[in-house]
């Protein structure tokens, strides 16, 4: 059993506690910072089955003012995060390319781009039918009309965790760590005890993703925080059409994604409404979980390769054979599964004729907990922790040092901060 000593324990070692050693480390280099990381490698969570793509456009100010804040700490990450970091990230900004069939999407996609450019977004473009078939002519004659992202595309997940770990200079990583138990005493943390020791520290981060809440339940607290299985696939091959240099193609409603991925292959993604129905046949069907299945591979659905490529190829008007609806899609797939963390319906809720209706929420909660001193809890980062992680590990840096946010819109991040406007920025139905 062994026994060490920090100034702050940070619990899990996926982008959001990473970031927040990062962060912290920057923010007082006499700190003692210590990790605890339940699996055998950092990043053993949801983003090994991430897109891992990054964007600013979005339309709550506050996910807005986090995505900017982190682009602008990837693009300088040889300076900010540590030497060598920019290469190894090996960012792509190809765009992201939202498109529209119907007369309804292409007026949503419109109003949609008159509000970004209402918070500032001016890089956001509206591009008319001549204009998609100029630019992407590949899409093909369906697509009427398209918002276009050009600062977005996507980065190389693990070695941003890599890199933060890396440019976090004094801070002990523990590895396999099992059974993690938050100490208390007093209305205070303490540190925490795993299995093979335990580390004091005043100041605790929960940072471990799906499992925070079981997590925060070994200090008494429950964390308002629901779970939906979201999936991924790489394909090894993509259709000649879809060329190397594309955007990330977002489809309409339901709003399928797909992206290249390496020279030759796709990755895809698609954010379906889901229910517990396939996983528990025996129980009334619920749209959330509240503690993770494990493995998470349990909720992996077969068929979700094949019902997306089917969708996009209806929807892009592909017949058999062509473009999405080739069989050769299907040889060789990569399927993986992830939890999306969100708000629960008691922290993320509007109010409608003096009732509490529960709304779909994209804003993380990273905040100091009220009721116990020394901790700090970095969650719900939904399908946005990548791209957001070093803001969200600076913000978390600031409640774990007492200090002012980095930016006042920061305050929406917090605990029981019930609404924001346009704050269902994802890629549901919702
Ligand atoms: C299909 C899919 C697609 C996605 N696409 C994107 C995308 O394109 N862009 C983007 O920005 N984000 C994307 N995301 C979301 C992103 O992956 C998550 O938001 C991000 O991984 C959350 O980071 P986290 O550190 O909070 O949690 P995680 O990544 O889950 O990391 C948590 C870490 O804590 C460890 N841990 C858990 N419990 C304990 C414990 N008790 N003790 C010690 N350690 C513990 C885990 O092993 C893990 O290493 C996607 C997610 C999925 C599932």
């Amino acid at each position: 059993m062994s026994t060490a000593t920090a100034d702050v324990l940070i619990i899990g070692g996926g982008p959001a506690g990473t970031a927040a050693a990062w962060a912290l480390g920057r923010a007082d280099p006499t700190l003692r910072i210590a990790l605890l990381e339940r699996g055998a490698q950092l990043g053993s969570g949801a983003s090994n089955a991430s897109l891992e793509n990054y964007r600013t456009a979005w339309p709550a100010a506050c996910l807005m003012r986090l995505m900017t804040r982190s682009l602008e700490v990837f693009e300088n990450a040889d300076e900010l995060i540590a030497p060598g970091a920019h290469n190894a990230l090996g960012m792509r900004q190809p765009g992201y390319l939202y498109v529209g069939f119907t007369e309804r999407q292409v007026t949503e996609l419109r109003e949609d781009v008159e509000h970004l450019h209402s918070l500032g977004l001016e890089h956001i473009e509206w591009l008319n039918w001549d204009e998609v078939q100029r630019r992407f002519p590949w899409v093909g004659p369906r697509v009427r009309a398209a918002k276009y992202d050009p600062r977005a595309g996507w980065l190389d997940s693990n070695a941003m965790i890599q890199a933060f770990a890396r440019g976090t200079m004094q801070m002990q990583v523990l590895f396999d760590c099992a059974d993690v138990v938050i100490e208390t005493e007093g209305g205070r943390v303490r540190g925490a005890r795993y299995s093979g020791g335990r580390v004091d520290a005043p100041r605790v981060v929960i940072a471990a993703g799906a499992w925070s809440r079981p997590l925060g339940r070994t200090a008494g607290i429950e964390i308002p925080v629901h779970l939906v299985p979201r999936q991924s696939f790489t394909t090894p091959w993509r259709h000649e059409d879809f060329p190397l240099d594309a955007p990330l193609l977002i489809s309409s409603a339901p709003f399928a994604h797909v992206r290249p991925e390496a020279q030759h292959g796709a990755l895809f993604g698609f954010e379906y409404r889901w229910n517990t129905r396939q996983l528990f046949p025996d129980e009334p069907a619920r749209e959330h979980l509240i503690d993770p299945v494990m493995p998470p591979e349990r909720c992996r659905d077969p068929r979700f390769p094949s019902a997306t490529l089917l969708l996009l190829a209806r929807q892009f008007g592909h017949d058999y054979g062509e473009g999405f609806a080739s069989p050769r899609y299907l040889r060789g797939v990569d399927h993986r599964v992830g939890y999306y963390v969100s708000r629960d319906a008691s922290n993320a809720w509007r109010e409608e004729n003096g009732e509490r209706i529960p709304v779909p929420s994209q804003r993380a909660i990273i905040d100091a907990w009220p009721e116990l001193e020394g901790l700090v809890i970095s969650v719900a980062h939904v399908g946005h922790g990548i791209m957001s992680a070093p803001a969200a590990g600076e913000l978390a840096a600031a409640h774990v040092l007492g200090r002012d946010l980095p930016c006042p819109e920061f305050a929406d991040l917090g605990l029981n901060v019930n609404f924001v406007e346009h704050d269902s920025g994802g890629l549901t139905n919702e």
